[in-house]
């Protein structure tokens, strides 16, 4: 089903959530968690929190009870916003039951607002309050709380290598400026264009490119609640066709598995709407680039690759923007956005100069969109980034720079396995992989 929402009702949804917040002692600073499938209303509560100045830190629905406790408790949050159940893929998620689990553990949580997505019945106790019902309760004005351009907007917790999730800290203004410029550019997104994201808002790409940035630039952005294979492997396409999507932004995950059941699922559907498609999320090999870019994308609309991470905020390389029909090579994030100085360091710590070299990616000079500090230890913030090599980000990525001065992505460093002197990342070993017939 399409369930349309303008500005305006989102705006109303916004402030009733803000104001029912308020009513139970939310206030400005307070970190809030968001445990929720994609929905309007879950949008809706992103936003409510950065109306009235609370820290949101939204907490991808599938994490188990264990997950999500480990990460309230690292940020002390005071209240918990979710669904009685999800719905993923045709099948139901007990939402509700996983929050009642994890807050036996979480001494800070004072209030368990629930909404409904399903309309089962569950269990409530004495901390969970029905939200849609306070909602209906609460006024819809609610003026915006004044921040200060570096106050808190949000969290959003990443695994990081080793040890406990790291929460990464993305602040007000600069944050919103780098998401929706970089919305705006990399994808070319114009005025009365829907933007199609089907990321979850449990990651940073949901936050910057389905919430943030296409809100911020006033667009129409597609809330994908399914999995690309329910109820079969042409549901990204249908969506495509009855919204008539005009940027389709995806991981490769998705395209390497979709291409497997042939191109009738694809083609049974009009994608004529399609101007640009996007890739996130890991390196994409060269045979689902290919696949995206023809079969999808018919050959006439833009790919691009987009490399970024949690802490860089938004799209850091990417083909575009770049000059009118500059090339772009394929599976290649190619080009630095603005502001960005990608460097490429040697084992020695010293910046490699010239084409056609490799090495770990580093930025240069900061940009709005970076992480500001980790939760409650600035000091890992510190060795895990700048560390390494003093006055520079380390990304934790290798790279490529190609003869032609482009960036290719190789992957994490810590992802690498040294044989007989090769050094073999996540991408060679895919681009193996696909590339045999036996696999
Ligand atoms: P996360 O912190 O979960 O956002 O993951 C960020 C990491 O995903 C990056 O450091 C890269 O290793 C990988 N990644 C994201 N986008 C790309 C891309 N377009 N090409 C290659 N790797 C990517």
């Amino acid at each position: 089903t399409t369930l349309l929402l303008c500005h305006r009702e989102l705006l109303d949804l916004t402030c009733r959530l803000a104001n029912t917040l308020k009513k139970y002692g939310i206030q400005k600073g307070d970190k809030v968690a968001i445990y929720m499938s994609v929905s309007p209303l879950s949008v809706a509560a992103m936003l409510a929190c950065a109306r009235i100045g609370a820290v949101h830190t939204v907490v991808f629905a599938g994490f188990s009870a264990e997950s999500l406790a480990g990460r309230i408790m690292d940020s002390g949050c005071k209240a918990i916003i979710t669904y009685n159940q999800g719905v993923r893929g045709g099948r139901i998620v007990e939402l509700k039951m996983t929050v009642d689990e994890a807050v036996k553990s979480c001494p800070s949580i004072k209030h368990v607002f629930v909404a409904q997505r399903t309309d089962n019945k569950v269990q409530m106790g004495d901390r969970d309050i029905p939200l849609e019902e306070e909602m209906s309760k609460a006024v819809s004005v609610c003026t915006p709380e004044s921040m200060d351009s570096e106050d808190m907007l949000f969290m959003l917790y990443t695994s990081g290598s080793t040890g406990k999730p790291k929460g990464i800290v993305h602040t007000q203004a600069g944050y919103l400026l780098y998401a929706a410029v970089t919305h705006k550019y990399v994808f070319d997104y114009q005025q009365g264009d829907v933007f199609g994201c089907v990321a979850d808002i449990g990651w940073i790409t949901g936050h910057s490119y389905v919430v943030y940035g296409p809100l911020c630039n006033g667009a129409t952005s597609v809330l994908f609640e399914s999995t690309p294979m329910y109820p079969d492997p042409g549901r990204y396409w249908e969506v495509v066709q009855r919204l008539k999507i005009n940027q389709f932004y995806g991981a490769p995950t998705a395209i390497r598995l979709l291409l497997n059941y042939g191109e009738e699922w694809v083609k049974k559907y009009d994608r004529s709407s399609l101007k640009t498609l996007g890739s996130v999320g890991e390196p994409i090999n060269k045979e689902a680039w290919q696949w995206f870019y023809h079969v999808v994308g018919e050959g006439r609309c833009t790919l691009v690759d987009t490399w970024w991470q949690t802490e860089t905020g938004g799209i850091c390389i990417a083909p575009r923007p770049s000059e009118e029909k500059a090339e772009i090579i394929p599976a290649m994030a190619m080009r630095p956005f603005f502001g960005i100085v990608p460097v490429l360091m040697d084992e020695n710590g010293k910046v490699i100069e010239g084409n056609d070299v490799s090495g770990a990616l580093c930025i240069a000079q900061p940009w709005p969109g970076m992480a500001r500090t980790i939760y409650g230890d600035h000091q890992r913030f510190v060795d895990a980034y700048f560390k390494a090599y003093p006055g520079y980000y380390f990304t934790g990525d290798g790279a490529y720079r190609t003869k032609e001065g482009y960036y290719q992505i190789t992957g994490r460093m810590d992802d690498v396995i040294n044989i007989s002197g090769h050094r073999l990342g996540t991408a060679e070993i895919e681009d193996a992989m696909v590339s045999s017939e036996e696999v």
